[in-house]
């Protein structure tokens, strides 16, 4: 297929937001005589106009010779289809990576993915990849983007659309499914037709995939600022029922509605903050939080009785084992015991009765700030945990605490009025 190319006067795209090092390794690998272009999510980012996450490259040259080129500089990762990883060090950043892969082919027409294994040209390279708008490539040397798929128009036209046969690709790696889903919650584009009837026949092929690749999607998601979005679409379209049919029963609740509350207010922490702000137990304890206060409600309160510090720790283990570990049998333990330290740390700063009885050791406990996180959340979501937030944040920020210095709680502005919309997203 005749390749469309489109130059600076059609594109607009500002060099000044390509990453230097990104440059120095394209150069390197065209100097040596080899084909070398940015590929798939950097170069859709710079035609969206948002700042880019990575800059990937595809290029022409075999691993071993990208590793000849680059020398020390370079490590080759993963056996039958060898990436290069090329580290640039910066006295400001530490290592920054650059991965290079070389042009591969992959059989788009098939099931299962059977002949992934041979060296392929650029052509082919993007055939493979998952929609229109990730497979384009840009040639630094002309400054101009190369596009085999259709992915301008698609990306003018605000359309997510898959490459090839929809329902043979979803069926050939069904994580495409909830990458779809991302990438409708990052943009609010729409989704093609055929791309939306093949979301029908391919749903359940969701569970037969790698759980530890929907689990790395799922919280890459949850850290990426539009996760209220994209659960809302994993619930609309009948795939949080498939990933998580406990969580989906409590949104038929009103309590269970709040998660999505809790979601917004931390993407807005991720507008402002950018990347790696929040730790995942964190986002992870906004999808339960909602349900631990229910199923507090409904086991005790109801009941008139308040339940002690360790009938709430029991419960809250006891949710997140049905929710996660239920779904996911590797769920990160570590994950697990920070979300309960979480969750129980707002029932002694915030009690369901009486005064808070925490003692100073609470706030020089090692994971303290992970609760005056959540805390922080819940304060953006209702108005009423402002004050406590505030004080605690600040006693936080007095008492000597080797975690201070690195994690230093985010500061929380109060609401300047009470409209629903300030109330669950005010400004931070
Ligand atoms: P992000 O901005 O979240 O990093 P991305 O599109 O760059 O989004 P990556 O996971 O970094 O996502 O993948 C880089 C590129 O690799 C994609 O743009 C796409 O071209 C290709 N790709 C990733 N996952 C798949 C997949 N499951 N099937 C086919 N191609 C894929
Ligand atoms: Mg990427």
């Amino acid at each position: 297929m005749q390749a469309k190319i489109y130059f600076t006067k059609d594109h607009r795209i500002d060099p000044s937001l390509i990453d230097a090092d990104a440059l120095y390794v394209l150069k390197k690998l065209q100097d040596a005589g080899f084909i070398a272009y940015l590929v798939g999510g950097s170069v859709r980012d710079l035609l969206i106009q948002k700042i880019p996450k990575d800059f990937d490259i595809s290029t022409s040259a075999r691993p071993e010779q990208i590793k000849a080129i680059f020398q020390k500089q370079c490590i080759l990762i993963g056996r039958r289809f060898p990436l290069a990883h090329v580290r640039r060090f910066h006295h400001k950043f530490g290592h920054k990576i650059i991965e290079v892969s070389t042009f591969r082919s992959g059989k788009n027409d098939s099931d299962l993915i059977i002949q992934d294994n041979e060296w392929g040209s650029p052509e082919e390279d993007v055939l493979r990849r998952d929609f229109t708008i990730n497979g384009l490539f840009y040639d630094s040397t002309t400054h101009s983007i190369i596009d085999y798929v259709g992915g301008w128009n698609d990306i003018r036209s605000h359309t997510l659309r898959v490459i090839g046969e929809p329902e043979t690709r979803f069926k050939q790696d069904p994580v495409r499914l909830l990458r779809l889903f991302k990438f409708q919650a990052r943009y609010n584009f729409h989704i093609d037709p055929k791309t939306k009837e093949a979301i029908e026949f391919c749903r359940e092929e969701i569970i037969k995939s790698s759980p530890a690749r929907v689990l790395e999607e799922l919280f890459r998601m949850l850290e990426s600022g539009a996760s209220a979005p994209f659960f809302r679409l994993l619930a609309e379209n009948n795939f949080l029922f498939l990933l998580f049919p406990e969580l989906m029963e409590t949104l038929h609740t009103p309590q269970g509605k709040r998660i999505f509350h809790y979601l917004a207010c931390a993407d807005q922490i991720y507008k402002h903050k950018g990347k790696n702000v929040l730790d995942r137990a964190v986002l992870c304890s906004c999808l339960i939080f909602p349900l631990v206060e229910k199923e507090l409600h409904d086991e005790f309160l109801n009941k008139k009785h308040y339940p002690h510090i360790g009938e709430i720790t029991l419960l809250t283990s006891a949710i997140i084992k049905r929710v996660f570990v239920h779904s996911f049998s590797h769920f990160p333990r570590k994950i697990s015991s920070l979300m309960v330290s979480i969750i129980v740390a707002q029932y002694r700063i915030t009690p369901l009765v009486g005064k808070r009885h925490y003692r100073e050791k609470l706030l020089k406990h090692k994971d303290f700030y992970l609760a005056l996180q959540f805390l922080k959340i819940r304060a953006l979501v209702d108005e009423h945990y402002v004050d406590i937030y505030t004080s605690l944040r600040n006693q936080y920020r007095q008492a000597s605490h080797p975690e201070r210095k690195r994690h230093p709680p985010p500061p929380v502005r109060r609401p300047n009025h009470h409209s629903q919309q300030e109330l669950h997203a005010p400004q931070i």
